[in-house]
């Protein structure tokens, strides 16, 4: 996957540069440790033009992330999501992912830094999931113990557990990894959180052991405006084996349906769970394809 050409620019601490000319310290605490902070947004092509969904609440997020583990963040969230809508422009991008990452520089001392950079990046991306439905497994791999670590924050070094579940559940043959938390409960997607459907309720795992995902929000909202019972609840592996059908939620994979977890098919046809109807109204959102504020 090419992210950029000789073209491309970026947004980089206050200037659209050449992605190509951009480097990077090689001494850098980011690269070294994972001490850094990211985001994921995704632009859509709507009638009214490039719109980001829920760039305030990303942005936002960023910061916290930030806050959670002593990076300074210095920037005005405001100017930050205008630049991001000139940063897709110049690029002319009309749908997009987009990456702000906010890294320090040399320091290979385990302190804090008192320095922080931002980058934005954006490029064309499908669903990242792909469009079928997925087989996932329930991997050996833990979550980390939110005791030792801010893990509702979106942080770099976390993600070396996304990667090793994610690269052990495509090995296996399967498309993505659903990771316990430290009780034994299912917690959620290598980057994505977790739905089932039982006896025409959804169930989610609560806020706590999980990544607060901005689209998890957003399925919450959209079930309470449909008229549909949800309940945040843990839930273990027999529960999932259990359910009648179950979809992921994530920026970068939007809503996907799963159709097996380890050798347990689901037994309802996709078309006809909760979930299909939630991944048409989310369609249907982040399109502008009807009142947002009829639901959020
Ligand atoms: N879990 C993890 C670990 C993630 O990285 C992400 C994506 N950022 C999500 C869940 C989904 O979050 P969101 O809906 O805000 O994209």
């Amino acid at each position: 996957m090419q992210y950029y050409n000789q073209e491309t620019l970026i947004y980089l601490n206050g200037q659209f540069v050449k992605a190509n000319n951009a480097g990077v310290d090689l001494f850098g605490q980011s690269l070294h440790y994972g001490y850094g902070a990211f985001e994921g947004l995704r632009a859509y092509s709507t009638h009214n033009g490039t719109r980001i969904f829920k760039a305030e609440e990303h942005f936002e997020r960023l910061q916290q992330s930030c806050k959670a583990i002593g990076l300074p963040y210095s920037w005005d969230n405001r100017e930050l999501i205008e630049k991001t809508y000139e940063l897709l422009e110049v690029n002319n991008l009309r749908a997009a992912y987009i990456r702000p990452l906010i890294y320090s520089g040399s320091n290979m001392h385990l302190t804090a830094s008192d320095h922080a950079n931002i980058m934005i990046a954006a490029w064309e991306w499908g669903p990242y999931l792909g469009q079928n439905l997925i087989k996932v497994n329930i991997s050996k791999i833990e979550r980390p113990n939110p005791k030792s670590f801010p893990t509702s924050a979106k942080v770099s070094g976390q993600y070396i557990n996304s990667i090793l579940a994610t690269s052990d559940a495509i090995q296996k043959g399967f498309d993505e990894a659903l990771l316990t938390d430290q009780d034994g409960f299912v917690a959620q997607a290598s980057s994505e959180n977790l739905f089932i459907e039982k006896d025409f309720k959804i169930y989610t795992p609560p806020l706590g052991n999980i990544f607060p995902g901005i689209t998890r929000e957003t399925v919450i909202a959209i079930c309470k405006s449909l008229g549909f019972e949800i309940i945040e609840k843990r839930l273990s592996v027999k529960d999932i084996y259990e359910a009648d059908s179950a979809f992921l939620s994530g920026t970068a994979a939007g809503i996907i349906g799963i159709k097996q977890v380890d050798n347990v098919v689901f037994p309802e046809e996709w078309e006809d769970s909760i979930g299909s109807s939630i991944q048409r109204k989310y369609k249907n959102l982040v399109l502008e394809q009807e009142n947002y504020e009829v639901i959020i």
